[in-house]
């Protein structure tokens, strides 16, 4: 198995105020699957990506990618591990404001030994013909598409996406999945995912839904989903 992730615990705060978000995650993944994670608000969705992505620690459990416990890499390793093989997209595009369309994209590529090609890439993005312009003049949706560049510019192995198209209206949404959908099934990233638009039912290979901090469903490969469980 490509990703596992191992009976994952984690908790905020302490004495009364301690809030049990993840209470013991098990999660396998193949290499280039395309999962999407639902559940209401303060499920702890957003938290889970940033364990798998490193950014946060779980208390318990473990992740491993190819089998290599993330607990065991060496900081500088880790380091490497999430600069070379993970890509983050968020709700906010944070690009560079002073950077051209290419060079935020270009970016991403710091430090990747194997960076796919930006020309290929901009054209893939429907770009091309914007890449000379600042952030500031381009739509959301092109400033996505250029965030999306940035983070899949280094090629990673995992593609983390945190509501993804939440600033952006619903066609402009739906296009954007359709393009994380070409990029998966073109460069084969795993793609986790987080979002609201329904949209995304038709493209995933797998639905994992969490509730109470436990993973309540787990719909793999099945595109009759019940309508209660894509409810967000
Ligand atoms: P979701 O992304 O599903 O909306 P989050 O993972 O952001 O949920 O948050 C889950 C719960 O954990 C919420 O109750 C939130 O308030 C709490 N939480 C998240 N991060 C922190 C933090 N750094 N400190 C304290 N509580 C946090
Ligand atoms: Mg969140």
């Amino acid at each position: 198995m490509f990703l596992t992730i191992n009976n994952i615990k984690k908790s905020f705060g302490s004495g009364d105020s301690r809030v049990d978000v993840l209470k013991g995650i098990n999660l396998s993944m193949e290499r280039g699957e395309f999962c999407v994670l639902l559940g209401p608000s303060g499920s702890g969705k957003s938290t889970l990506l940033n364990i798998i992505g490193g950014i946060d620690a779980a208390d318990e459990g473990d992740i491993c990618i190819e089998g290599e416990r993330m607990a065991d890499m060496k900081e500088k390793k880790l380091t490497a591990y999430r600069r070379k093989h993970l890509g983050y997209i968020f709700q906010m595009y944070n690009l560079i404001p002073n950077l051209t369309v290419r060079e935020n994209i270009e970016v991403g590529a710091y430090l990747s030994d194997k960076p796919l090609d930006v020309d290929e890439l901009l054209h893939t993005l429907g770009l091309y013909d914007h890449r000379k312009k600042l952030p500031n003049q381009l739509s959301g949706g092109q400033q996505q598409r250029t965030a999306i560049g940035r983070a899949i510019v280094k090629n990673p192995d995992i593609l983390l996406c945190d509501e993804p198209t939440g600033a952006l209206d619903y066609q402009t949404s739906k296009d954007i999945l359709k393009l994380i959908e070409t990029v998966n099934q073109k460069y084969g990233n795993t793609v986790i995912m987080v979002t609201h638009n329904d949209a995304i039912k038709d493209m995933a290979d797998r639905v994992v839904r969490l509730r109470d901090g436990m993973i309540r469903k787990d719909y793999r490969n099945e595109h009759k989903i019940p309508a209660e469980d894509l409810e967000w």
